[in-house]
């Protein structure tokens, strides 16, 4: 098969041949269709966890079809259309797995980090961990929805906002463009954040209700004017953008997390203890909920799709946020 493989921190993507591998008695062995390039594949890519054994085929968003099954495995059927995301699995042996949150396993595996991923015409995966796409999804559509779009809805689905709540989504690129249309459809009044007028357009065409030009350094202000939100989503990677933005969540608002930025925020204790702000990440949220969610209200990504071959521009397009909005590679 041909896979695109990183050999050690920091390197190339290399494009090489590699047996198929042979899935063992609980596995499933998937003929990949499409893979979404996500932030996330740079950890692989440029090695920022430890303990990463090189060489690894990046790859987390991972639309396929199931080709071969294990013998224990009886839910998964060659043939069925499946996904895989960012959970790659679980011990089922430790605390958390003991109290049923695999997510929060102590040995938890990620795709494409710990165990070779979508970045190849075939990847072995868990059955636990797959996911099946309805036939009313694309797979170019399907692949960035089961991260950029678990997460984004997770967070909101699980903010505590309710139908009418003031919600901001900062940033307007692969995790906020699904997050606006999230928002909107879950009926919570939308706010997007961005810098400049650049997509003040594109906003109101996902079906924000107010847009906010961040760089006139008012945006918290006029968050206050609104009343204040209850949710702000900050998707976009800069911490001195998300601390410039807390003084706009109203009382008991949360400012939610889901962006890797690095650099640290600076943030007043006075202003989360008056009106008791907060401020927390997210990072799980259900591929099913995601998915069935997106279909019932129609919500699709905004994909640029690049072959295999193209996959180191894909990548760098991703990384300097020249992607419109999320990139997904055609493996198959
Ligand atoms: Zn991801
Ligand atoms: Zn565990």
């Amino acid at each position: 098969m041909k896979a695109i493989q990183v050999s050690s921190p920091g390197a190339d993507f290399e494009i090489v041949k590699k047996e198929i591998p042979e899935p063992g008695i609980n596995e499933v062995l998937i003929k990949v269709e499409v893979c979404g390039i996500c932030h996330g594949d740079a950890i692989a890519k440029e090695g920022h966890f430890p303990g990463i054994k090189y060489p690894i085929i990046p790859g987390h968003e991972v639309v396929g079809i199931v080709d071969k099954v294990g013998a224990s495995v009886s839910v998964w059927k060659a043939g069925q259309r499946v996904g895989v995301g960012w959970h790659g699995g679980h011990c089922n042996q430790c605390s958390a797995c003991r109290k049923g949150d695999f997510g929060a396993c102590e040995k938890s595996l990620t795709t494409g980090i710990h165990l070779d991923g979508g970045y190849a015409e075939y990847m072995i995966a868990r059955p636990d961990v797959i996911v099946c796409i309805p036939d009313e999804l694309a797979s170019v559509d399907a692949a960035p929805l089961l991260c950029a779009g678990r997460t984004t809805f997770g967070a909101l689905k699980n903010s505590g906002a309710r139908g009418g709540d003031l919600v901001a989504i900062h940033g307007l690129g692969g995790l906020g463009h699904l997050a606006v249309q999230y928002a909107v459809k879950l009926g919570f009044k939308t706010v997007v954040l961005s810098r400049g007028k650049a997509k003040e357009e594109l906003a109101y065409k996902l079906g924000a209700h107010v847009y906010i030009d961040t760089d006139t350094g008012e945006a918290a202000k006029q968050l206050m004017k609104l009343g204040g939100a209850r949710v702000i989503l900050c998707t976009a990677p800069n911490g001195k953008a998300i601390s410039d933005l807390i003084p706009g969540l109203g009382r008991n608002g949360q400012a939610i997390i889901v962006t890797g930025a690095r650099e640290p925020m600076q943030i007043p204790p006075m202003l989360l203890l008056g009106g008791e702000r907060s401020v927390r990440g997210f990072v799980t949220g259900n591929m099913e909920d995601a998915i069935r969610f997106s279909v019932l209200t129609k919500i699709i990504p905004m994909v640029e799709v690049f072959y295999l071959e193209q996959v180191a521009l894909a990548y760098d397009k991703m990384m300097s946020a020249k992607v419109h909005f999320r990139s997904v590679l055609k493996i198959a």
